[in-house]
């Protein structure tokens, strides 16, 4: 039973779309990986579902011909899944992509009803041009995990030349010209747990939609395996080394001061 699971599981990964995968709050959500050859993320976080990511890099080029992500989906469309969003995330950052508007584009004219998402560590945003290609997507998840730049650098493990100061003037931009919903992501562990009080500053400042607090439940696998892409199953046949968490109280505590001290919503992966 196992192995039929994995089997299936692979052969779904071998195409740059995958799933639809059942998320914890997006419901059937469509992965669309604009990098897919090999892991490359401007980040090389400790926790990150990839593994080690292999080209540590903010290098942005064409990773995959808008093409064959289009003739992917397409492909997909025919056995006619239940779709509630379209995902792009993948291999590593979707905005490393050039491409990725033309992606955008063409999924949107393919499917006009299924909202668009993005999972972006948001190291390339403060490039003009970056945030362009992004704004027709109907939400944009960043990531914040740290609120200063040592944690930034022992959590995200960036490429050289990434700051945290970066990321935060990127969305800083983004939410200017953004119509569409800006939410964010952290991942949360004892390493920045502490850190609590200034990262609310920084999200006061920010102020998005929704904040999604996460734990790294998931164990860090050694290597790069295409098919943990959106892999929420628990299929480990290789080393993988458990993390950290946050006990529930912690993250409930952590919810409730994030709740009670910016009035936004918050969602929690224990909840
Ligand atoms: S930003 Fe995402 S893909 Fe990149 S290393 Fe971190 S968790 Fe992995």
């Amino acid at each position: 039973m196992r192995d039929k699971q994995k089997e299936e599981e692979v052969f779904t990964n071998k195409s740059t779309i995958y799933g639809p995968v059942k998320s914890w709050r997006l419901g059937m959500s469509l992965g669309v990986d604009p990098i897919f050859q090999t892991s490359t993320c401007s980040f090389n976080c400790f926790y990150c579902q990839l593994g080690q990511i292999q080209d540590i890099t903010d290098r942005i080029k064409t990773y995959v011909p808008t093409e064959r992500v289009l003739k992917d989906y397409e492909n997909l469309l025919k056995e006619k899944p239940q779709i509630d969003v379209i995902t792009f995330s993948g291999s590593g950052e979707p905005t490393l992509a050039e491409n990725i508007d033309e992606m955008i584009a063409g999924m949107r004219k393919l499917t006009p009803h299924i909202p668009q998402y993005i999972l972006t560590n948001a190291t390339e945003l403060y490039l003009p041009q970056v945030r362009e290609k992004i704004l027709d997507l109907d939400t944009i998840i960043v990531k914040i995990d740290a609120s200063n730049e040592e944690t930034f650098q022992r959590i995200n493990r960036p490429a050289p030349g990434v700051t945290l100061k970066r990321v935060l003037e990127g969305i800083k931009a983004l939410k200017k010209e953004y119509k569409g919903k800006i939410e964010i992501q952290s991942m949360f562990m004892p390493l920045n747990h502490k850190d609590i009080d200034d990262y609310i500053g920084i999200i006061k400042e920010i102020s998005p939609l929704v904040i999604q607090l996460n734990t790294p439940k998931r164990p860090y696998p050694s290597e790069w395996h295409r098919e943990n892409r959106g892999n929420h199953a628990k299929i480990f046949d290789y080393k993988v080394t458990d993390l950290k968490t946050l006990t529930p109280p912690q993250a409930q505590e952590l919810e409730d001061k994030i709740r009670k001290e910016t009035g936004l919503e918050v969602l929690s992966i224990y909840r």
